[in-house]
């Protein structure tokens, strides 16, 4: 089915799931199967050249901004798309090995249109530091590119719903295959429902390789647990959880940073 027809159906379903008393007969995964499959394989040929090159990050960049320009225009979930300032794509090198995965742009993402760069963020770029990154060197995205909405005059964020988080999902897959990086981490159980739609204890899941798309993807505490709970303990599991990318990336380790917070 060519992706024209593919939306058409899609959106069909979306109206009688979203108007009709009676149930769809698509379930949710079928309907994001339906928007994943086609893009991906699309992609696949757009991001290998005839001779079997692959994409270059210029290329890359332009795939980039064509899908930001589509979130940017996004009203699929309404209520966001009236509550926000502005969506929240991403940032960083669209060539990047490693990507990092968190779950929605919070108060000061909303405000100035990048991902963590509030507390939350600045504890992650102080991570990306230690681990000798810049935040210009990896990819940061979120699973939802808008900030969940907030009853007016409350305060803090809220987890994105699961039909949120369905709905946006296909932007990341494409910012995923687009990028292609070699590693994968997913912040907090949040960005794992999203990404993996696996819903499980973080102590289960954190600090073990898992998979997404074939693309190595490591499981780690959001930074915004961190600045909950600040016991060296659990700044440490983070940061062994961040050795194994460093290793699977074959990046150099110092005495100094295999003893952090030991
Ligand atoms: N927390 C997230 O998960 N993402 C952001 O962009 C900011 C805070």
């Amino acid at each position: 089915m060519t992706q024209p027809a593919l939306d058409l159906v899609i959106a069909a379903l979306e109206r009688i799931r979203e108007k009709s008393d009676r149930a769809p007969r698509a379930s949710r995964t079928a309907l994001a199967r339906l928007q994943e499959a086609p893009v991906a394989a699309s992609l696949r040929e757009a991001c290998t050249s005839p001779t079997g090159r692959r994409l270059q990050a210029r290329d890359k960049a332009d795939l980039l901004a064509a899908v930001r320009e589509r979130v940017g225009a996004c009203t699929k979930c309404a209520h966001l798309a009236c509550s926000r300032t502005q969506t929240v794509f991403g940032v960083g090198n669209p060539d990047a090995d490693l990507m990092f995965i968190g779950e929605a742009p919070g108060a000061d993402e909303d405000q100035q249109g990048e991902p963590f760069v509030g507390r939350a963020g600045q504890l992650l770029t102080r991570i990306l530091k230690a681990m000798n990154f810049a935040r210009e060197d990896v990819y940061i995205a979120n699973i939802l590119k808008c900030r969940p909405d907030m009853p007016a005059g409350s305060f803090g964020n809220r987890p994105p719903t699961p039909t949120e988080m369905q709905t946006c999902r296909p932007y990341l897959v494409e910012q995923i295959d687009i990028i292609q990086p070699s590693v994968l981490v997913a912040l907090g159980a949040v960005a794992v429902e999203g990404l993996l739609g696996t819903r499980a204890a973080m102590r289960e899941m954190r600090g073990r390789w898992h998979t997404y798309n074939s693309i190595p993807l490591m499981i780690t505490y959001h930074p915004a647990y961190l600045l909950r709970n600040q016991a060296p303990s659990e700044k440490r599991k983070v940061w062994e959880d961040m050795l194994q990318v460093m290793e699977r990336l074959e990046r150099p380790i110092s005495k100094q940073q295999r003893n952090y917070f030991l």
